[in-house]
């Protein structure tokens, strides 16, 4: 059976259009929702939380205001939740406000827990440590207040303020992709820290391969295909994957080159990665064969046969 893994309740703050919730008037007469800021931290939240192998449990989807009871009844799977088990832990981001009028005196970010509980607390203070250190805004701590999703959810619950929307160099903050991209990362990091993981950054993509070079899969034995390369009808397979596997022990990389043994073996660095080729493998004794499949033209895969069995 798999390890069931950690849930994490999130909840958006307010419905899109909950009264009141909204910067004030931009002198263009625009203005943002506080539930747009809300909503695009929680999902680009969910997205690096699932990458770092949490379950998401988003407890008020949708566009209306969700009642607070039912977000913490479903964090709590007193209402099921689909999980068939609590979360553990909740987190509800919202945006602040100390009125309806532009005021550049309030600022910063704050994160409230319940009072008097200290793993509630460990949580606030693990979120806040990335977020501060992440984003350009004042610290204004953690604080306890008597707040509905703190008090009632059974799990350790945080509500970050994420800045002021009346605040107008943080409304334009708050408004910016850039910004919510950067509190989704510190709040994932922050639960990542809590439960004593590991954060997985964004996988950046492979940069391309010069022409004429082109991926091909390495297979040897029953290993998971490795990634190799046909330039010009020959197949270059990783030298350090490859020799590892093979058992080849005797091997090191100097000036640009692999040597094997005394012989040095010709080189190609791609990318940060060293390869050689798998006919020279054949060579040296170390491969029996190398077979293209299904041909030289059309190749899919290269098959190496080990000497000794792998
Ligand atoms: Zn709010």
């Amino acid at each position: 059976m798999n390890e069931q893994k950690i849930l994490i309740a999130d909840d958006d703050g307010h419905g899109i259009d909950t009264a009141g919730k909204r910067t004030p008037l931009f002198p263009d007469g625009t203005y943002m929702k506080e539930n747009e800021f809300n909503r695009a931290v929680i999902d680009k939240l969910n997205v690096h939380l699932k990458r770092n192998n949490f379950d998401v449990l988003h407890v008020s989807a949708g566009d209306t205001d969700v009642p607070l009871k039912t977000r913490t009844d479903l964090a709590n799977n007193t209402i099921p939740n689909g999980f068939g088990r609590p979360a553990d832990a909740f987190l509800s981001v919202h945006a602040n406000a100390a009125g309806n009028v532009w005021n550049s005196k309030v600022k910063g970010i704050e994160i409230f827990y319940r009072a008097g509980y200290k793993e509630g607390k460990k949580l606030a203070q693990d979120v806040q440590e990335y977020l501060v250190k992440g984003t350009p805004l004042f610290n204004r701590g953690l604080k306890t207040n008597n707040l509905h999703v703190t008090r009632e959810a059974k799990m350790p619950a945080i509500l970050i303020e994420g800045g002021f929307m009346d605040n107008p160099d943080e409304a334009k903050l708050l408004m910016s992709d850039a910004y919510r991209e950067e509190c989704a990362e510190e709040i994932a990091r922050g639960i990542c820290q809590y439960f004593g993981r590991t954060y997985i950054e964004v996988t950046p993509p492979a940069p391309p391969l010069p022409v004429g070079v082109n991926p091909v899969s390495i297979v040897i034995g029953s290993n998971d295909p490795y990634s190799g390369l046909l330039i010009n009808g020959s197949s270059w397979v990783p030298a350090k994957e490859v020799l590892t596997v093979l058992g080849v022990k005797t091997w090191m990389f100097q000036k640009k080159s692999i040597y094997i043994g005394e012989s040095s073996v010709e080189t190609k660095i791609i990318n940060n990665t060293s390869y050689i080729k798998s006919v020279d493998l054949v060579s040296l004794g170390i491969l029996k064969g190398v077979f293209f499949d299904p041909d030289v033209v059309n190749t899919k895969r290269v098959l190496l046969f080990p000497k000794e069995a792998v």
